[in-house]
């Protein structure tokens, strides 16, 4: 058991001396050792770690210190950091090093936080379950015969079985909120432009995003505060100032507006989650928060729109992994064309390469108006929805996933299956805005069930706060 509820506690006890952050490392270190069969992670860096806390140890002694003192955090393996691998759970990148460090990874460091290692996830951030991974599958640590979820299921998995205190992941199309859903932990998408990208491996480039998962909301709230921001290598970076959001939290009293829309609450959601949440809707009802319905009526087109966007964008990408710059080459080639196809063929896994061609087809040129124009446009139509949504309430309320963690293998065969589960996520990425997984109950098996916050574009902290008040007087 960690002796700290959250980073303000762990600060405190740091500072007087009650904790040595040098035990508080190994205590994570030695349980990220017992836990080696969830596969979290893909590489510890027990040793840059250790000098690290002991540096940030006698930073905090002297008094002159960090944000995030001593704060220990695992990092996707998608996001560079210099000289470590970054293979984005790729046979194609399996023995590549980065050579520099991504943005939001710098300014976590900046502020002193202790970076532990490279959390495991779907290869590419490609897939719901986790299951795609070079490094092979991570188990649910509540119940290691189902999927943490995916993409980021290794980040879920490590905070949610205490190997860190928070985690970076990606969001694409729910890579957050669902592994943070079927983990039972907090999990916030930013705004698409919050967060720099820089040092991000690209899959979709419209839609990608970074954000932290933690057992918390204020250890979420402040590390989105120091990872967002303006950045002059990334110039979709939003310049938008970033309000003090861990200092943000208390509603003081403001009754948010919270919208439900019946869009979300059809067939196909599990009836323990649903009853899960008409529960919590009562309760805030019931504390005066107007609940009030709308409509997302173009909800029903978010699946198709998001799988050709974003397959489009991951087949341009994904088109310098070629063997001839970079990560895998295949030795057996006797040509030049020969070389960038084995390459290509041995290095990708089979959902990466089955996007791929996904991508190659609705960009080509008798097929570029029927599918990726249309989708263009509908992306449009979900966005107006929202915007039309957000003049009328401040948050909407969702599942996050249409059912639990679902068991290993059971949807890996069915690409379409797997596909859906990611019906409640992917809008958010069509349309832009922040959302949040809020870890709000268990169903009868004892396994989380995640709800979901959404908000208009830059406003985390309307999120923040109203998921801040569900966790200290619903859940
Ligand atoms: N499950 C979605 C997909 O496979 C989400 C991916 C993500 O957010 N990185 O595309």
């Amino acid at each position: 058991m960690l002796p700290y509820k959250n980073y303000s506690g762990k600060i405190n006890l740091l500072k007087t001396g009650k904790l040595s952050l040098v035990d508080n490392l190994k205590f994570f270190l030695n349980k990220i050792n017992e836990n080696k069969h969830l596969n979290a992670f893909n590489f510890v860096f027990e040793e840059e770690a250790l000098e690290q806390a002991k540096k940030v140890q006698a930073k905090i002694e002297s008094g002159n210190y960090g944000k995030l003192a001593g704060l220990v955090i695992g990092i996707k393996d998608v996001l560079s950091i210099e000289n470590k691998p970054t293979t984005c759970a790729s046979n194609i990148l399996k023995d590549f090093k980065a050579i520099y460090t991504a943005t939001a990874v710098k300014r976590l460091i900046a502020e002193d936080a202790v970076i532990i290692g490279k959390t495991n996830c779907d290869e590419f951030a490609m897939g719901s379950s986790n299951e795609n991974s070079a490094f092979g599958p991570v188990l649910n640590p509540i119940d290691n015969f189902r999927v943490p979820g995916g993409s980021s299921g290794g980040s879920a998995a490590a905070v949610a079985a205490n190997l860190c205190d928070v985690a970076l992941g990606t969001d694409t199309g729910g890579s957050i909120r669902q592994p943070a859903a079927f983990c039972g932990v907090y999990g916030v998408k930013p705004t698409y432009g919050r967060v720099s990208r820089y040092g991000l491996t690209a899959f979709a480039s419209s839609f990608d995003t970074i954000g932290p998962f933690s057992n918390n909301v204020e250890d979420a709230a402040l590390v989105l505060e120091v990872i967002s921001g303006n950045d002059e290598n990334d110039s979709t970076s939003s310049k938008a100032e970033v309000p003090a959001l861990a200092n943000l939290l208390s509603l003081n009293g403001t009754k948010l507006k919270i919208g439900i829309a019946k869009e979300y609450f059809g067939e196909g959601l599990s009836s323990e989650i649903k009853e899960a949440l008409e529960n919590i809707i009562k309760k805030l009802e019931a504390d005066g928060f107007e609940i009030k319905e709308i409509h997302l009526p173009h909800n029903e087109y978010t699946i198709a729109a998001y799988y050709i966007l974003t397959t489009a964008e991951a087949s341009s990408n994904l088109a310098r992994y070629d063997g001839a710059r970079y990560g895998y080459r295949s030795e057996s080639s006797a040509s030049l064309i020969e070389m960038y196809k084995s390459s290509r063929s041995e290095g990708f896994g089979n959902e990466v390469k089955r996007r791929i061609m996904l991508g190659t087809y609705v960009l080509s040129a008798g097929y570029y108006d029927a599918y990726y124009r249309k989708a263009q446009k509908v992306r449009r139509f979900i966005k107006e929805d929202f915007d039309k949504a957000f003049k009328e309430v401040d948050l909407i309320l969702t599942p996050t996933s249409p059912t639990v963690a679902f068991k290993i293998g059971e949807k890996s065969s069915d690409p379409l299956e797997m596909y859906l589960s990611d019906i409640y996520t992917t809008s958010a990425n069509l349309a832009g805005i922040p959302g949040i997984n809020i870890p709000v109950a268990k169903n009868s098996e004892g396994l989380p069930i995640g709800m979901q916050l959404l908000a208009n574009q830059f406003n985390e902290q309307a999120l923040l706060q109203m998921s801040y008040y569900i966790q200290g007087n619903i859940i």
